[in-house]
């Protein structure tokens, strides 16, 4: 059986994931496509040879009946919509970060998809499908060194251009942490605090860059978490956990070791798409083979949702200076 996808959003992740769903996954197939720009949707069907349609309202994608489940990788304020358009069509929906801009955006889409009565939308958090990540989170759950107490992460990238604002740090980019920890950890957090070291002369001049956010979660458990997105360097993401027996560390990407002119070195890569690129592989496949198999697992609305709670609670306390609180409902039977 394949699955006929719809997708919405041909930009930079968007072509990536229909290059995944027709080059390298299994039972996918691209078979509609939505761009505000047409121009987009026909460069993609002419790069990637595919049997499209191409639709100029993203509405008709969704409801046509050849597209069985959608992708929505457009930009962040049109995902609700979309996404909330998918369940009313009975559609399984594939929505890349953020599930919506603002934690009421996620909570309506939680009480859509409870009252359709089914699970229907997967979040694009593609870190709890990363290998590094599964063994760190074996390691926690094994036991080894006992009960997490603190975490220091950092998540940097080389640079970003002007259009990027200080409370992109949290929505865009802290956003991958606040999910990965969480389910990391299997705890909500409580309340946030954000630092602002010394700026770097790289960021523009509205920009605060680096930032650190401190966390504090059910179980008293604190997390540091640098961002600096224009370190320069690399696109580098670390996680550290310091547990009552011992410390467990994200593991680096593979890469070679070289020994040459009196110096040992290992290459990092600067490039988000390479990182991640098997953890986007077997993301997309999950989904795909749980819309086939009728059995949603992976990030929920809900999961969502806890982190755009998580996330406005960093980005008033990036306003505030203060410690804010975090102040997460129940999770509903329905997502359990
Ligand atoms: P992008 O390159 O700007 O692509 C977005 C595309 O959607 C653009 O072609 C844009 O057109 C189009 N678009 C905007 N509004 C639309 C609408 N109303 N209907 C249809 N198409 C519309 O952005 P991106 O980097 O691919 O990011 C897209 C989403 O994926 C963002 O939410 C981002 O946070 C997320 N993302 C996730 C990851 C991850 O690691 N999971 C990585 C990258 C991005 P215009 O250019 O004309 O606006």
């Amino acid at each position: 059986m394949t699955l006929n996808i719809g997708v919405i959003g041909t930009g930079a992740i968007g072509r990536e994931h229909i290059r995944r769903c027709s080059q390298v996954l299994q039972n996918a197939r691209v078979v509609a496509l939505n761009d505000i720009n047409r121009s987009n949707c026909e460069q993609i069907v002419r790069d990637f040879d595919l049997q499209a349609e191409i639709y100029d309202n993203a509405h008709d994608l969704i409801t046509a009946p050849e597209v069985q489940a959608i992708l929505v990788t457009s930009w962040g304020p049109t995902h609700e919509a979309f996404v909330l358009a998918a369940i009313q069509a009975g559609k399984a929906v594939f929505c890349e970060k953020p599930l919506a801009v603002t934690a009421q955006g996620c909570m309506n889409i939680v009480e859509a998809e409870m009252a359709s009565g089914k699970k229907r939308v997967q979040v694009g958090f593609m870190r709890p499908y990363d290998s590094g990540y599964l063994a760190l989170k074996s390691v926690l759950e094994s036991g080894e060194i006992g009960e997490p107490l603190m975490l220091h992460c950092a998540h940097r990238n080389p640079e970003v251009g002007d259009a990027y604002t200080t409370d992109m740090a949290i929505t865009d980019t802290l956003i991958h942490e606040l999910d990965v920890l969480r389910w990391l950890l299997k705890e909500d957090y409580v309340s946030a605090q954000v630092i602002y070291p010394r700026k770097t002369r790289k960021a523009s001049s509205h920009l605060k860059d680096p930032q650190i956010v401190l966390l504090e979660t059910t179980k008293g458990t604190r997390i540091d978490v640098e961002i600096f997105v224009n370190c320069e360097y690399g696109y580098d993401i670390q996680c550290e956990v310091v547990g009552e027996a011992g410390i467990a560390r994200l593991p680096e990407p593979m890469s070679v070791q070289t020994r040459r002119a009196a110096r040992l070195s290992t290459g990092i890569l600067t490039d988000w798409k390479k990182r991640f690129i098997d953890a986007y592989d077997v993301e997309l496949q999950a989904f795909v083979n749980n819309v086939l198999s009728g059995n949603m697992t992976g990030p929920s609305a809900w999961d969502g949702y806890a982190a755009a709670v998580a996330a406005d609670a960093c980005v008033a306390a990036q306003r505030s200076g203060n410690i804010e609180p975090i102040a997460m409902p129940a999770r509903p039977a329905f997502y359990d």
